[in-house]
């Protein structure tokens, strides 16, 4: 994979032919779940489209002008010219592959194709995603020696690998960096030698047949699945929140707040994660103003103190955003104040988003088990669903507290009860 600089751009974009350049940057999990996908989309496509790869953090002013302000960020050029729109955040193979594909002839896209061949492997244990609760089932398992896949869409870490500081998690002295963590969980899963895919897009799910299918072409048979896939930030359906995401607004403090510094931010939210996030965000930027729908914040009791303390940060209370917009490159978040109804205009640099989760159910293929009027799953003290070897752990099943150390206990009891099936 060619990596180039801001001085090569001319001559091997914009006189490069059929292009996709990746803006990427260091510490930023997203560029990572991409950059396997990217490689192998290279080998597939390299005869027809090139692809390359340019270090966003060293060439700022390429990534401005181009409007790229959000890590990884693909754009796509022929002869010149950007055609299709980018794409950024957590990219998935589809989305590049609608895309690389438009670029080129049917005829070119037969052959293309035409190279990819279907497999089919079978496992005793499938795990559906790689966060903490995912990756303790496979630990467990691994060292009980049940034949076991982690599958997951992104890098294994789930929310660990964006959370900048962990400082509730038993057997660190001081808080530790999530991503530290997610590193350390996943290695140490890898060791007792369950399988991994990962960065992977998923096709298909049927929790009856207890098949998977990913990356349209593999198909994944097991005797059991344990479903820990988590939950998804909720968005504002606020106007303009779908196109400026990734262009002024983010979800992710860890992956896009160094771009911040001496800035403007503005932050969604008053919860826990908004919180912490927004205390982490002014060490970059220089104001932090949030905007909270309720007369008073939700988050702990510690977290709230220190935001009280910190002088970056102050506290818009029952207000709502209604829309987004951009003017001359600052982001204008149109806020309305839910006890006179009154508009008004925030200026800001960018705005984050921290506002819930909904869990992630809607992947899992059209027999889903039981679940709570949240949409989150019921599972049993083994962490059982009421489908047959069908287990749910983690974020994604109704309880009252969503932590990594909750996580961690959900996946470890489903992996000892499967365990002492296969006795
Ligand atoms: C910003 C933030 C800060 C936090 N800080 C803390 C903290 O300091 N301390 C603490 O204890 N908790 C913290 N939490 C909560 C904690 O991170 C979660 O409770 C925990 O990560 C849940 O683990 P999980 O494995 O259930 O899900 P997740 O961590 O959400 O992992 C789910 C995984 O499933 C994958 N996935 C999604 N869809 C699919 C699919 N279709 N197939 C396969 N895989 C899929 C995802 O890519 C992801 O890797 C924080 C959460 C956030 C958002």
């Amino acid at each position: 994979m060619k990596e180039i600089t801001s001085a090569e751009f001319e001559k091997e974009v914009l006189n490069g032919g059929k292009v996709v350049l990746d803006f990427y940057s260091t510490e930023c999990p997203p560029c990572e779940a991409l950059a396997p996908k990217f490689d192998a989309m290279a080998e597939l496509y390299s005869s027809k489209i090139k692809f390359l790869k340019i270090y966003r953090q060293g060439n700022r002013e390429l990534a401005t002008e181009l409007g790229v302000s959000s890590s990884p960020t693909l754009l796509f050029f022929e002869n010149g010219k950007q055609v299709s729109d980018s794409i950024s955040g957590g990219i998935k193979k589809s989305e590049i592959v609608e895309r690389l594909d438009k670029m080129l002839t049917a005829e070119e896209v037969f052959a293309v194709k035409a190279n990819q061949k279907k497999t089919v492997s079978e496992y005793d244990v499938a795990i559906l995603g790689g966060g903490p609760a995912g990756l303790t089932a496979g630990i467990y398992l691994g060292q009980a020696k049940i034949k076991t896949v982690l599958i997951d869409p992104s890098l294994p870490g789930g929310y660990m690998s964006i959370t900048h500081q962990v400082s509730n998690y038993p057997g660190f002295e001081k808080p530790q960096p999530g991503y530290m963590l997610a590193h350390f969980m996943s290695e140490q899963a890898k060791h007792t030698g369950i399988d991994f895919k990962v960065a992977v897009d998923i096709t298909s799910v049927d929790l009856l047949k207890k098949e998977i299918v990913i990356d349209e072409l593999e198909t994944i048979k097991a005797k059991k699945i344990i479903i820990a896939t988590g939950t998804t930030p909720n968005t504002m359906n606020a106007e303009g929140e779908s196109e400026y995401k990734g262009k002024g607004i983010s979800y992710c403090a860890t992956c896009d707040a160094k771009y911040y510094v001496d800035k403007e931010v503005t932050v969604i939210g008053g919860g826990n994660s908004a919180v912490e996030e927004a205390l982490f965000i002014t060490k970059f930027a220089s104001k932090v103003t949030m905007i909270h729908q309720f007369d008073k914040l939700t988050a702990n009791k510690t977290a709230i103190e220190q935001l009280q303390a910190n002088e970056k940060i102050s506290v818009m209370y029952e207000h709502e955003p209604r829309r987004f917009k951009k003017l001359d490159g600052k982001m204008i978040t149109i806020v309305e104040d839910l006890k006179t109804k009154v508009t008004k205009e925030l200026t800001s640099d960018g705005v984050f988003v921290f506002i819930g989760f909904k869990s992630n159910v809607e992947v899992l293929g059209e027999h889903l088990p039981e679940m709570n009027n949240w949409g989150f799953i019921k599972a049993n003290e083994d962490m059982q669903t009421n489908l047959p070897d069908i287990y749910a752990v983690g974020d994604i099943i109704s309880k009252k507290y969503r932590q990594i150390t909750t996580a961690v206990a959900d996946g470890t009891i489903a992996a000892i009860a499967i365990a002492k099936e296969f006795n």
